[in-house]
């Protein structure tokens, strides 16, 4: 049995981005030491952690420097080799594992995952070459979103086909020639994710679900707590907290889900901090990030309770005029705003470059109130 790591010990987050960064905060808040690793020079965690190694992930006299004294390693980004944490795991404890995180690296294995599971999902079919793709189609049906099996995320590597007359071979191009999922398009009412934190022993605990709207395949709103009943945000954290044990996640897991009538549809999962989550450092009892770090550490996981309706929005490069900071005073005005700004060198069009928090008593006044924001801020 793996034993709480004590305050004071070193923690190694893999992945330098916000999300390492916030976790980062959050684990020297709760007295750890961190140590950072991204291949990137300029990795915005550096600033925050510790120590910060600059290598590629697959440079293992590399890793094993930055491993050296770490009591866990966890990991702030998806797309890491799974090999980097196998290697890890050889000389420390690594959550998530290598296998989960393969498993929600990569759609294909996301997807049989959960039909093995049990767990209810848009109907898919695996695509494995160009020839194979009408008869696929034939039994999804249109409308139909065509996904690459790697390496996809904020709607990359993505082609929708709406109709018969969709041109498949410029939809396969897109797939760079791999294996592809083919999905039913779901016509869902609303887009919601549930935020999980998991220890080694199993004990668990899920967030509220937050609502989620999206702008050119990326998150823009967050809006805690979602706009649905309680029976069914209840079904949404069981199914949740059902997939994290499925998975045998440990750390924390953002599950992705369509909701469409009364079903719940789990669309993608998150093994690590999700984008959505974000609003629990200014709205709930403990943030995702903490909660992050007392999973991987295996101490008490915290309350996950919202205090306040919140809305989070993301702040993308776009703002960003000719290089030129947006107008930060509007913030400052505004009640109940916070903000985060993660220090990214460069911004650039659609990275994520900080987030608002806008907290207070009504979701709806709040995501007006956000959307009013964003206008001004762009303006
Ligand atoms: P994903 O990369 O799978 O998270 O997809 C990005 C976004 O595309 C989702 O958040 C949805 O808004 C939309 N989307 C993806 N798959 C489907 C689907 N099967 N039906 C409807 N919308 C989808």
């Amino acid at each position: 049995m793996e034993q709480p790591l004590p305050p004071g010990s070193w923690i190694g987050i893999l992945g330098g981005g916000q999300l390492g960064r916030m976790s980062a905060e959050a684990a020297r808040r709760l007295g750890y030491r961190v140590r950072t690793y991204d291949p990137a020079p300029g990795a915005c965690a550096a600033a925050v952690a510790d120590e910060h190694v600059t290598a590629a992930w697959d440079d293992l006299a590399a890793l094993d420097r930055f491993a050296r004294g770490c009591g866990r390693v966890t990991l702030e980004f998806e797309n890491i080799p799974p090999a980097t944490v196998e290697h890890l795991a050889r000389s420390v404890a690594c959550h998530p594992s290598a296998s989960a995180l393969a498993t929600c690296q990569n759609r294909r294995r996301e997807k049989l995952f959960l039909r093995e599971a049990g767990i209810p999902c848009a109907p898919f079919e695996v695509v494995a070459s160009r020839e194979a793709l009408p008869a696929a189609l034939a039994r999804i049906g249109h409308p139909a979103v065509l996904k690459t099996a790697d390496f996809g995320y904020d709607g990359k590597g993505q082609a929708k086909l709406p109709d018969a007359a969709a041109d498949l071979d410029a939809a396969w191009a897109r797939m760079g020639g791999a294996a592809a999922v083919l999905e039913g398009w779901v016509p869902f009412d609303l887009e919601i994710s549930v935020l999980v934190a998991r220890r080694a022993d199993g004990a668990a605990v899920a967030y509220e679900p937050a609502e989620n709207l999206h702008r050119n395949h990326i998150l823009h709103l967050s809006i805690s707590p979602a706009r649905i009943d309680a029976t069914l945000a209840g079904r949404a954290k069981a199914l949740a907290l059902e997939v994290a044990a499925r998975l045998g996640l440990v750390g924390l897991l953002g599950v992705e889900m369509f909701v469409v009538g009364d079903r719940i549809l789990v669309n993608e999962l998150a093994p690590r901090p999700h984008n959505s989550g974000h609003q629990t450092l200014d709205a709930h009892a403990t943030s995702q990030f903490e909660q992050h770090i007392r999973a991987v550490c295996g101490l008490d996981l915290g309350d996950p309770s919202l205090r306040r309706p919140a809305v989070m929005l993301n702040l993308l490069g776009d703002l960003w005029k000719q290089g030129g900071e947006p107008d930060w005073s509007i913030v400052a005005r505004e009640t109940g705003a916070h903000l985060h700004l993660y220090g990214k060198g460069r911004p650039a069009p659609g990275r994520k470059m900080g987030h608002v928090t806008l907290v207070g008593e009504d979701v709806t006044e709040l995501a007006a109130r956000a959307e009013a924001l964003h206008a001004a801020l762009a303006a």
